[in-house]
């Protein structure tokens, strides 16, 4: 196991040692919106661009072959990283929100009546929420939501009793972008699988944070961000067991997709070309490979251990400040941390940090349905990274006080 050096790894993000307008330093807490980019990800990107730019899959020419190459090896480093069984498995997309697109698109779109329900979660990110109502509109499907208690954990027993033979997908998200809760989602998937309805995981706040084998897992569809896990912005993945995607009709038309076109039928091409048409952000795969291997070496289990620890100091730190009051208390929880502070409104507590160079971010984050169960317009939210510290954290505990005196 390679040694966690906290002080080496900020030297990788040149982005921490920026100042904001007062000249204070910054501290970044808004991991789960983006991620920053270590500068090995960057001179990836910039190499790419310098010396291999071209088109993937059509050019006789070098440089085409060497982006064909780096582009296909992107896809194996992805389809190891998250231990796939088949490169095909692996779809180049923009990001989380166009994977359950193409989900509800192609999987579903088809197949789906008045009588066929999708479930999901009171957890959810508009990305997964939008997306299924929008099928549900053109289909006549319903949507079924899994309520959650007061902590922010879904209700496994209802979510057992919404199974019926007309379900015919659950989406839900891993971990809660508002709240930070961690989704059951292994006996999720069990229990669906045992009534044979198959499930999507939004694994946008997980694959950052966690292992994620997709294979132990056994989930049907897995997806995630690149901007997240601390590759560029634009690209992002969608897993989905061979077997699906095979007897899945594709989502867009274009270059590409197809295997050979006339004006009176057009073939389309194999996985899983079939669901990436048009020119990909083949720079935004080559960037996402790079991300990967620089986590797989400082050490999954390295990070995983580190973020415990501070997630656990800024619980502990953040819960001690008179007048606050942590939204979402889960079982368990990972790397979020939503609350409010008296009854000051989160976007003022949020520009007092700001002031101080602490990047959080205020509001509803993009779970809607969610702070209105809590009856609430929204939270500050805290979310870390492994390039965070606990002097950092303890300038946020400050920040907070000072955010107390000057607003009440
Ligand atoms: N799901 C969750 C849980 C998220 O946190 C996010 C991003 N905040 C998304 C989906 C959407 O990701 P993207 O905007 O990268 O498509």
């Amino acid at each position: 196991m390679n040694e966690f050096n906290i002080h080496r790894i900020r030297e990788d993000f040149p982005i921490l040692t920026r100042r904001n307008f007062n000249n204070k330093q910054l501290i970044y807490f808004d991991n789960a919106a983006t991620t920053q980019k270590p500068k090995q990800v960057i001179e990836t990107i910039v190499n790419y661009y310098k010396n291999i730019n071209s088109n993937v899959h059509r050019g006789v020419h070098f440089l085409s072959e060497e982006a064909t190459t780096k582009f296909e090896e992107a896809r194996e480093k992805v389809k190891q990283f998250i231990n796939a069984d088949y490169s095909e498995e692996i779809i180049f997309v923009r990001g989380t929100t166009e994977a359950i697109n193409l989900v509800a698109n192609s999987f579903c779109k088809n197949k789906l009546n008045e009588n066929d329900e999708i479930i999901i979660s009171s957890l959810e990110h508009h990305s997964n929420i939008v997306p299924w109502q929008m099928l549900c509109e053109c289909t006549g499907a319903k949507l079924k939501v899994i309520p959650i208690d007061s902590n922010g954990d879904i209700i496994f027993e209802e979510f057992i009793k919404l199974l019926s033979e007309k379900t015919r997908l659950v989406a839900i998200t891993h971990i809660s972008n508002a709240i930070g809760t961690v989704n059951p989602i292994e006996e999720v998937i069990k229990t669906a699988h045992s009534k044979s309805i198959p499930v999507l995981i939004d694994g946008a706040q997980s694959i950052q944070h966690k292992k994620i084998d997709v294979k132990k897992l056994d989930c049907d569809f897995f997806a995630f961000s690149g901007h997240k896990v601390y590759g560029p912005t634009g690209i992002g993945i969608l897993y989905g067991k061979k077997e699906l995607l095979e007897n899945m009709p594709p989502y867009q038309g274009g270059g590409e997709m197809i295997q050979s076109v006339s004006f009176e039928k057009t073939t389309y091409n194999t996985l899983p070309y079939k669901f990436e048409a048009g020119t990909p952000n083949i720079a935004g795969a080559v960037g996402l490979a790079s991300a990967l291997d620089y986590i797989t070496q400082i050490g999954l289990d390295n990070i995983a251990t580190y973020e415990r620890e501070i997630f656990e100091f800024a619980t502990e730190k953040i819960q001690d400040i008179d007048g606050i009051k942590i939204i979402g208390t889960a079982k368990e929880k990972a790397n979020i941390i939503s609350f409010l502070l008296n009854n000051l409104h989160p976007y003022d507590v949020g520009a007092i940090l700001d002031n101080e160079g602490i990047a959080v971010r205020t509001g509803l984050h993009c779970a809607e349905p969610l702070m209105k169960i809590f009856s609430i317009n929204g939270t500050v939210r805290v979310s870390l990274a492994f390039y965070n510290t606990k002097e950092e954290i303890l300038k946020l505990v400050e920040a907070i006080n000072k955010a107390k005196k000057l607003l009440t």
